[in-house]
Order: C-alpha cells, then sequence, then structure tokens
C-alpha cells in the first residue's frame, strides 16, 4: 500500500513512532504522557473449536453488565476464533487467571476441554492516555504510541489507522516536495482533540461495563431499561486542522464530517466510490462540473494535489449516483458538491459550484504549498476527471 511506503521512506529520514503502547521513539524523543485516569485488568481468551462449524451459544457480540464478573464476548474473531474478555475483581492475579485450569473453569457454561484448545490466555491492563506532543522535529507518533484508550469502543485501532491516514496524505505532499514541514502542525491539531474525545467516551463506556458495586449497577441497569440512561452521543467529527471555516472562524458545515461512501455507475458498471478515485482528493457534484470556471492558480492547486472531479448524474459523461447516497447525504445538508480529502474528510461544501474556485485557493494556502511546484509543468498536468 503507498501509505506504507510513505511512512518508510519518512522512518528513514526521522522516526516515525508507530511502536505501540510502550513506544521507545516516544520516549527516546523525550514527549510526554498524559495519564487519563482510567485502567483495568481484564483476561483475554482466545479459542478454536474443533468442529470450526461448530456454533457457541452465545450471542454474535455481547456485554455482560454483571458486576460479579463483567464480561465481553464475540462469537467469531475471523473464521475461527470465539472470543471473551473478563474483568479481573480485587485481590485475583494475572498468573492464577491466566493458567488454562482456570480458564476453562471461568469459560465453563460455554464450552469445555473436549470442544476446542484455547489459543490465548492473557491479562492485559487497559489504560487510557495521549501524549502531550505528537511531534517533535522529524519525529512522529501515530497509533497506540500516541494515545491508548480500553477498547470498549472497538476505536484503538481504528484510531491509528485514521492517524495513518492523516499523515499519509500529508507525508506524500511533504516528500513530492508539494508542501512544507509546516504541514504536518495540523497533523497533530487534528488528531489529538479528535481521538481525545474518543478516549473519554471509551472510558466513559468502560466506567458504566466495569461497575461492580451490586447497589450501583442495580441503578445502572434501572437507567438503562427504563430509557433514561444518558443517550450516547454521536460520534465525533474533526474540529480543527485543514477545514474550510465561515468568515467569524466557525467551521462551516459539513467541514469536518466524513463523507459518504456510497456506489456510484457507468454503463451499468457499479463501483464504490473510494475505489473509482483510488481514495485520493476529490470533489463530487450534483448535475453540474465543479471544475468549470477554475482559473490558472486554482487548476495549480487542483494539479498538486492530483484532485479528481466527478460529476453524478448530470447528463451524458457523468456518474450515476446508485441509491443516491451522495445525493442525499449532500441534500441533508444543503449543499451541491464536497471537496473530500484522502482520509475520506470534507474539507468543504459549497451550495454552489461557483464557490469552489476560491476554496481552492484557500485549500493551496492552507495546505503550505509550495509556490514553486505549483508553478511547475502546466496547471492541468494532474487534474483528472473520472470519465465514463
Ligand atoms: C484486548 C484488546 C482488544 C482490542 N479491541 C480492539 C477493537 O475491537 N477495535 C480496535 O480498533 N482496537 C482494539 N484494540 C486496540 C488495538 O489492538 C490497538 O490500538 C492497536 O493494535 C495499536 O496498533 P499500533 O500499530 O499503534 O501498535 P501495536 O499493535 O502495539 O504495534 C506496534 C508494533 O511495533 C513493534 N515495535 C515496538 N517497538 C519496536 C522497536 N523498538 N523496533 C521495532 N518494532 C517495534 C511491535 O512489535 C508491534 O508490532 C484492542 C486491544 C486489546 C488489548
Amino acid at each position: 500500500m503507498p501509505l506504507i511506503r510513505l511512512v518508510d521512506a519518512y522512518s528513514n529520514l526521522g522516526g516515525l513512532g508507530a511502536d505501540g503502547a510502550n513506544s521507545f521513539i516516544r520516549q527516546s524523543a523525550g514527549l510526554q504522557w498524559e495519564d487519563l485516569g482510567f485502567w483495568a485488568d481484564w483476561l483475554v481468551v482466545d479459542y478454536r473449536p474443533n468442529n470450526p462449524e461448530s456454533e457457541v451459544d452465545m450471542p454474535e457480540a455481547g456485554q455482560i453488565c454483571d458486576p460479579a464478573r463483567p464480561i465481553t464476548m464475540m462469537r467469531r474473531m475471523g473464521r475461527k476464533h470465539v472470543r471473551w474478555e473478563m474483568m479481573l475483581l480485587p485481590g485475583e492475579s494475572a498468573e492464577d487467571m491466566a493458567r488454562p485450569e482456570k480458564v476453562w473453569s471461568l469459560l465453563d457454561r460455554w464450552v469445555k476441554p473436549s470442544d476446542g484448545m484455547l489459543e490465548r490466555a492473557a491479562v492485559y491492563t487497559f489504560r487510557s492516555g495521549v501524549a502531550n506532543q505528537w511531534t517533535k522535529g522529524n519525529v512522529i507518533l501515530a497509533g497506540d504510541a500516541a494515545h491508548l484508550m480500553p477498547p470498549f469502543l472497538g476505536q484503538g485501532l481504528c484510531s491509528g489507522l485514521r492517524d495513518a491516514l492523516s499523515l499519509g496524505w500529508r507525508l506524500d505532499l511533504i516528500l513530492s516536495g508539494s508542501a512544507t514541514n509546516e504541514l504536518l502542525q495540523s497533523y497533530e491539531e487534528e488528531r489529538k482533540v479528535h481521538v481525545t474525545t474518543v478516549i473519554e467516551r471509551a472510558v466513559a463506556l468502560g466506567k458504566v461495563v466495569c461497575i461492580t458495586d451490586p447497589i450501583e449497577a442495580s441503578k445502572r441497569d434501572a437507567a438503562i431499561l427504563s430509557g433514561t440512561a444518558p443517550a450516547i452521543p454521536a460520534f465525533p467529527k474533526l474540529v480543527n486542522g485543514v477545514l474550510h471555516r465561515e468568515d467569524d472562524g466557525c467551521l462551516a458545515t459539513p467541514a469536518g464530517e466524513l463523507a459518504v461512501q456510497g456506489y456510484i455507475s457507468s454503463n451499468g458498471k457499479e463501483t464504490r466510490l473510494d475505489d473509482a478515485t483510488g481514495g485520493g482528493w476529490h470533489v463530487i457534484s450534483l448535475d453540474e462540473p465543479a471544475d468549470r470556471d477554475l482559473a490558472l492558480a486554482q487548476r495549480r492547486v487542483a494539479s498538486a494535489l492530483g484532485m479528481q472531479f466527478i460529476t453524478l448524474g448530470a447528463d451524458g459523461g457523468s456518474f450515476a449516483d446508485v441509491g443516491n447516497a451522495h445525493r442525499a447525504f449532500m441534500k441533508e445538508r444543503g449543499v451541491v458538491a464536497l471537496i473530500v480529502r484522502p482520509d475520506f474528510y470534507i474539507f468543504a461544501g459549497v451550495k454552489s459550484v461557483v464557490e469552489v474556485p476560491a476554496l481552492l485557493d484557500e485549500l493551496g494556502a492552507r495546505l503550505c504549498l509550495l509556490p514553486a511546484r505549483q508553478d511547475e509543468g502546466g496547471a492541468s498536468n494532474k487534474v483528472s476527471y473520472l470519465r465514463t
């Protein structure tokens, strides 16, 4: 995957600290860590049934909020594994809990040793924290090296993937000589705030799951069953960084949201949008092309980014919006075109395609694009138009 090659290339020049929770690179660079206050020891068990066709009698995925022993379970981890995660109670030791006899006794209500084998039984300390600073000189942190959260929202690796995507397109521009190192500042600005919000939510959920006091647990259960428990908040958007803002500094909706991933088609051939664009910068518009009135300078920005222009639903030569996912998304937000980043976050939405040229000017400035590079070799050599 090109992203990995880019990251490797940068690692040779400096240090990309994607080396996990105990990051050697983070510690060597003297980047400080902020503990966000949650920890709990959990036993993680992976089990493989002798008969791969057999199903353990349990939900597909579930959380048992039993104060006597909070348990998470997943009937299918990949094709073959079943996973249980069980919280350690006060006084229990990691060594004792991971003993096979102990593990089988904990699994007794679901499976027996004659049914299958234990592939893993290990105690993990679920923690929460974030690096205070994510970049220092040529050192950059990503993944668990930059942030840790308990797994209750299933967002640890997902957050690391968001870091990799966010970093990937920035390093691409810097290493190809199109943008200056300043662009990396917005990596930390964007990702740290976003992931801190995700960590806070994972910790809040963990506090609900990990209750061991029977009275507190019955209050929690009553609130959930009566519908009076607080609603789960919407997943956070990006709020900082390379995003279009109104003149008053407020984020211009839908900037910072994830763009929709639907199907498009031409000549009866359907494809996912990101397969069609290859996942790079793109402008997707309804009924009218968004690149019609671009001046030379704006074409140069589009060219430096390898931006693709996709028109949905207009007459000849455009794409059909299969299932209407893109049209519905834009309609709901009152826009007719979206400028979308390679990490699928929306830089800006527009009410009319005539706004696109000014937004490309703004984007060029925000990305710290180098003027010399923008001037190189003709305006539209890298701009592409997704055509049928
Ligand atoms: C029980 C449990 C359940 C989880 N469930 C989920 C989930 O459902 N969804 C989710 O999104 N996340 C989940 N996570 C979190 C997820 O596993 C991590 O967030 C993710 O693995 C972090 O990836 P990473 O690449 O940043 O770090 P790691 O996976 O720790 O990888 C770091 C790599 O760097 C290598 N390394 C370290 N030091 C050096 C060195 N000096 N030189 C060379 N190599 C080095 C290590 O060997 C390792 O291969 C869970 C975690 C746990 C413990």
